[in-house]
C-alpha cells in the first residue's frame, strides 16, 4: 500500500482537528482512535467555548487572547452545537485568590492588608480585559447586575447583593469531535476507530504504524494522544524526549435543574477556586469542575465521593437551597493532559499548548495540552510546523467553514427549528430542537423526507429513532449503544438500562 502524508494517533478534538484541517489542504491522512471517537478527555471537559476569566490571575495573557478571538469564529462555524451564554459571577468580600498566582502575589506586596482577598476592582478590570482583548463583535460585554431585582439573585442566598455577567460560549464538545471527524472523511480522511496504535517506527523516509487493524506507511506521524502523549512518543515511537506531561483530574456532578433561567454561574470559593453551575440538557444543571493531580491509569477517571460532596459543598455556598449527593444523577470525570512546566499546585500549570515536533529522520509532531476553545488554531500552527515536509499542501482554510450541518447564520437556530416542524409536523417542540442542536441542517437528510414518526423505523425511546442511530452508524462512526447515548448524544440521561440494552442489541445486529 502507498504510504500516506499525515498519521494521526488519538481520536480527540485535537486529533480530529488536525485531520480535518490535513485532509481540507489536500493531504492524505489516517487517523487512529483506540476506543471511540472523543472517548476521553474531549467529551469530559466543562464544554466551555470561553477566554478563561482566571487565566488572567496568571497574567496568561496569549492563551486568554487566542482563546477570547477564537470564540467567536467557532460560533460562526458551528452555530448548532455551540451557543452563546450568559455568566453570572456574585460578588462577596470574602472571596480569596487561588493559591500563590502571580496577581494575589503583587496584590499582597502593594495592598497586604486584603490578606488574599480578591477585591471588587480587580473583578472588574479582569472583565473589562476579557470583554476587550479579543475583538468581540456579537457577544455581549460585562454589566453589573442587582441580584434583588433580577431573576438570578432568586435561586442564590440573600447576601448576595450584586454579581458581574459577562458573555462565554457552550459547545457540545463530544459533537465537536464527531463531526471534525465527519468533515475529514467527507474530505478524504481515512478514520479508523477501535483501533490502537501498537508501535510506530522510523524506516527511511517513512513512519512504519502497526495498529490493531493493519500496517501503515507515513511520511508524517501526529501524536494526539491527549493523556497519553508521553507514552506514545516514548513507548510506542521510541522518541527519546524530556518532554512530559502533567495529569490534573477535573469532576462534574449532574442534579436536576437548580433554577429556571438559561444564564450560567461563576462561583468564586473560600480556598481561591472557581466552579460553575450551568442549566444543562434542558432539565438539569451541570456543576463542575474539581481540580486534582491525578494518580495511575488516565483510561477510567472517576468523580470520586470526596469530589461530589466538595462540588455540592461548594455551590451550596452560594444556593438557597442546599445541594446534596442523593440529587446527583450522573457525574463525569476527565484528565487534563496539560505540558509539565514544574509549576507546583495542579490548578497553576500552563493551560498553553506545546507542540513539540522531533524531525530527526520523518517527522513525528506531538501535542501537549491545549483547549477544546483553541482546538481550530492548534490544528493550523501543528500544519504550519509540518509545512516544509509537505510543500503542496494548501493554506489555511477552516476560519471560515462551517462543520457540517453549521452552514446557516447562527442568530437562526430558531426559524431553522420552526422551518424543521413546518415541514415535519410529527416533530414535538423538544425533538425538533435537540435535532437542531445535534444536526443542524443535516436533520434535513437524516429525516429524509418522513411523514410520521412510523417512517423512521424502530422507537429507542427519548425521541431516539432508527433512523437517527442508523445514521449515527454510517455517518459518525458510532458502534455501540453508549457511543450514542453518552457521545453522539446525551440521550443516556433520559433513557433506562432497558431502552439502552436494545439500542446496543440493535446497533450489535446491524454491524
Ligand atoms: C475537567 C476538564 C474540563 C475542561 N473544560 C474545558 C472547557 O470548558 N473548555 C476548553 O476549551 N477546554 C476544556 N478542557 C480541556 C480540553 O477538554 C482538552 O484540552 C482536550 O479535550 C484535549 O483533547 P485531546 O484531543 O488532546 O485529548 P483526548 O480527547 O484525550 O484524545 C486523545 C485520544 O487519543 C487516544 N489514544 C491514545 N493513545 C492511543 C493509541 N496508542 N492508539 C490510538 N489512540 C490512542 C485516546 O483514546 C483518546 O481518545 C477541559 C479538560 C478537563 C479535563
Amino acid at each position: 500500500m502507498d504510504a500516506v502524508d499525515i498519521f494521526i494517533i488519538g481520536g480527540g478534538v485535537n486529533g480530529t482537528g488536525i485531520a480535518r484541517d490535513a485532509a481540507g489542504r489536500g493531504l492524505s491522512v489516517v487517523l487512529a482512535e483506540q476506543g471511540d471517537l472523543a472517548q476521553a478527555t474531549s467529551s469530559a471537559s466543562t464544554k466551555l467555548f470561553h477566554g478563561g476569566l482566571r487565566y488572567l490571575e496568571y497574567f496568561e495573557f496569549h492563551l486568554v487572547r487566542e482563546a477570547l478571538r477564537e470564540r467567536e469564529t467557532l460560533l460562526v462555524a458551528m452555530p448548532h452545537i455551540s451557543w452563546p451564554m450568559r455568566f453570572v459571577l456574585p460578588y462577596s468580600p470574602e472571596m480569596r485568590f487561588e493559591g500563590a498566582t502571580p496577581t494575589s502575589k503583587l496584590l499582597s506586596t502593594v495592598m497586604p492588608w486584603m490578606k488574599g482577598r480578591r477585591p471588587a476592582w480587580l473583578i472588574r478590570l479582569g472583565l473589562f480585559l476579557y470583554d476587550n482583548l479579543g475583538g468581540r463583535k456579537i457577544l455581549p460585554g460585562t454589566r453589573k447586575v442587582d441580584l434583588a431585582a433580577d431573576a438570578a439573585g432568586a435561586p442564590l442566598q440573600d447576601r448576595f447583593a450584586f454579581a458581574y455577567e459577562y458573555s462565554d460560549c457552550w459547545v457540545e464538545d463530544a459533537r465537536l469531535v464527531s463531526l471534525n471527524a465527519r468533515d475529514a472523511g467527507i474530505r478524504g480522511a481515512t478514520i479508523l476507530t477501535r483501533t490502537k496504535v501498537i508501535e510506530a517506527r522510523r524506516e527511511g523516509d517513512l513512519w512504519r504504524v502497526e495498529t490493531e487493524a493493519g500496517t501503515w506507511h507515513a511520511r508524517a506521524l501526529v501524536n494526539a494522544g491527549g493523556p497519553w502523549v508521553e507514552r506514545v512518543v516514548k513507548d510506542t515511537a521510541h522518541v527519546a524526549t524530556k518532554e512530559g506531561i502533567r495529569l490534573v483530574r477535573g469532576s462534574h456532578i449532574v442534579v436536576p435543574k437548580l433554577y429556571d433561567h438559561d444564564r450560567a454561574y461563576f462561583f468564586q470559593g473560600e480556598d481561591g477556586r472557581i466552579i460553575f453551575a450551568i442549566p444543562y440538557e434542558t432539565d438539569f444543571t451541570l456543576i463542575g469542575t474539581t481540580d486534582q493531580d491525578h494518580k495511575g491509569d488516565p483510561a477510567h477517571p472517576v468523580c470520586t465521593p470526596e469530589e461530589q460532596d466538595y462540588l455540592c459543598a461548594f455551590a451550596s455556598g452560594y444556593f438557597k437551597v442546599p445541594v446534596t449527593r442523593d440529587q446527583v444523577v450522573w457525574t463525569y470525570s476527565g484528565v487534563r493532559p496539560l505540558y509539565d512546566d514544574g509549576a507546583s499546585a495542579a490548578q497553576s500549570a500552563t493551560r498553553e499548548y506545546v507542540l513539540s515536533l522531533d524531525s530527526d529522520g520523518p517527522p513525528i509532531l506531538s501535542v501537549f495540552g491545549g483547549k477544546i476553545t483553541t482546538y481550530r488554531r492548534l490544528a493550523e500552527n501543528a500544519l504550519a510546523k509540518l509545512a516544509p515536509f509537505f510543500p503542496k499542501a494548501g493554506g489555511e482554510w477552516t476560519a471560515r467553514a462551517p462543520l457540517p450541518g453549521g452552514d446557516f447564520p447562527h442568530d437562526q437556530v430558531a426559524a431553522l427549528r420552526e422551518r424543521l416542524r413546518a415541514e415535519h409536523p410529527f416533530l414535538t417542540p423538544a425533538w425538533a430542537a435537540r435535532l437542531i442542536r445535534a444536526y443542524g441542517t443535516d436533520a434535513w437528510p437524516l429525516l429524509d423526507g418522513a411523514r410520521d414518526a412510523a417512517a423512521l423505523g424502530q422507537d429507542f425511546g427519548a425521541t431516539l429513532t432508527e433512523a437517527e442511530v442508523r445514521w449515527l452508524m454510517r455517518h459518525e462512526h458510532a458502534r455501540s449503544a453508549e457511543d450514542v447515548v453518552w457521545r453522539r448524544s446525551k440521550l443516556g440521561l433520559r433513557l433506562t438500562e432497558e431502552e439502552v440494552a436494545a439500542l446496543d442489541r440493535f446497533m450489535k445486529g446491524t454491524e
